[in-house]
């Protein structure tokens, strides 16, 4: 049983309105044109949504794993292509809520609370996806402020966001030991966009290129000391999936098998509405029952990190939710289209979409076969 807040109730309440009257009427246009949603921006960020994590005297609420997870939840029953933006926004604010200094706060939150901005998490680069460790690029230290030069490629929110947690190596040490990350915000000169990608899926949720030549970055920006941005990556970063890619998929799981029971009750074949037919009913009940595991999975690993509990054992349980619940949601949309038979397959219906956003949570947030090593790694120790 997830046991919410009465405060989480309500907000639970005012995102699943909002999702419904706003979100949805927008969701296949947002799909189709692959346009940023700026309106649903100003929505979320009229409604808090944008500044959750942030303390009350910033007009947050101090959002803890599982009223994310929750909000995530709600937003992608209809869009997770919306909802991505909360989570990246969200998720950079909580890096910096655990890991900036009282100073950074101070310089930052002011500015994150005035509920239109939206935050990235920058990571990947061209030839060094899976593993992140090689990052190449680069930081030097020069005077009072870094000089960064590199690409950084897949970057959710690209474009459109004012403010960046960038992974760079700033060196010496080899691999994960020369990694730093910094706050960058959008207008540093020598900091430009390339590349928009796309995509399959998460359409309107815009995935950018982005390139640094000799941009100057203060070094009072720098989150954590230099040479430990591994830690900073692995322990705030790697529990952040729950909100992200878990809850995202948990959301489009339920919109699909929501919408294709809807679906099952009213077309006919045979003289009978096809929810009849036992072949239907079993997928169904297959499509619950991933569904139901994949939300007990998420808010049981929710509460335990909410609970301070040891860093080791979350983990685990986080790529767990996050591998398990995507490929539900990969499943679960599958067998929706199949449920709708030739109408499934076209874009008159939502579910073919909500394929397609599936499978892009696979790869995003750590695909599903580096979840896997984690989770064996913790199982078996490292060989
Ligand atoms: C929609 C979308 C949004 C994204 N948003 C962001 C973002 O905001 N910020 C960001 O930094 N990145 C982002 N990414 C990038 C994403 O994190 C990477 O795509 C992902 O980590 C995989 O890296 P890659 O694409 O280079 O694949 P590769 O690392 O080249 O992997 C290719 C295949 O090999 C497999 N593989 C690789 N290594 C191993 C191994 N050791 N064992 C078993 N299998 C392995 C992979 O699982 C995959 O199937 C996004 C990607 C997508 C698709």
């Amino acid at each position: 049983m997830i046991c919410l807040t009465e405060e989480q109730k309500m907000i639970q309440e005012m995102v699943r309105r909002l999702a419904k009257e706003k979100v949805a009427p927008r969701a296949a246009e947002i799909d189709e044109k692959d346009e940023f949603p700026w309106d649903i921006a100003r929505i979320f960020g009229e409604n808090g949504l944008l500044n959750l994590v942030l303390p009350e005297e910033y007009g947050g609420v101090n959002a803890n794993a599982t009223t994310l997870c929750m909000v995530i939840e709600e937003i992608s029953k209809v869009s997770p292509a919306c909802a991505i933006m909360v989570f990246t926004t969200q998720s950079l604010i909580n890096v910096l809520r655990r890991g900036g200094t009282e100073e950074q706060k101070k310089r930052f939150y002011p500015r994150f609370s005035s509920a239109d901005k939206l935050c990235a998490f920058v990571l990947t680069e061209p030839n060094a996806g899976s593993d992140a460790a090689s990052i190449q690029t680069k930081a030097v230290l020069d005077g009072d402020s870094y000089v960064f030069n590199g690409t950084k490629t897949f970057i959710t929110t690209g474009e459109v966001s004012d403010f960046y947690l960038i992974f760079v190596r700033t060196g010496p040490g080899e691999r994960a030991k020369g990694i730093s990350a910094f706050i960058v915000e959008k207008g540093t000169p020598g900091f430009s966009f390339g590349k928009k990608e796309k995509k399959m899926g998460l359409r309107g949720s815009p995935t950018a290129e982005l390139i640094f030549e000799n941009a100057r970055v203060p070094k009072e920006n720098l989150v954590g000391k230099a040479g430990e941005g591994w830690k900073v990556l692995t322990n705030y970063g790697n529990l952040m999936r729950i909100w992200g890619a878990a809850s995202l998929s948990l959301g489009i799981a339920e919109g699909a098998l929501e919408y294709a029971l809807g679906y099952a009750r009213e077309r006919v074949q045979f003289g009978k509405p096809i929810a009849s037919f036992q072949a239907i009913q079993f997928m169904f009940a297959d499509m619950a029952m991933l569904t139901e595991s994949a939300k007990s999975l998420i808010y049981r690993t929710s509460a335990m990190i909410d609970r301070g509990e040891p860093f080791s054992t979350v983990e685990p349980m986080v790529s767990m939710a996050k591998c398990f619940t995507t490929d539900a949601a990969m499943k679960v949309t599958t067998d929706a289209v199949q449920i709708l038979g030739g109408y499934g397959y076209t874009k008159d219906y939502p579910v073919e979409r909500m394929m397609r956003d599936a499978k892009g949570v696979q790869i995003f947030d750590g695909t599903n076969q580096i979840q896997r090593v984690i989770i064996s790694r913790a199982l078996l120790g490292k060989l």
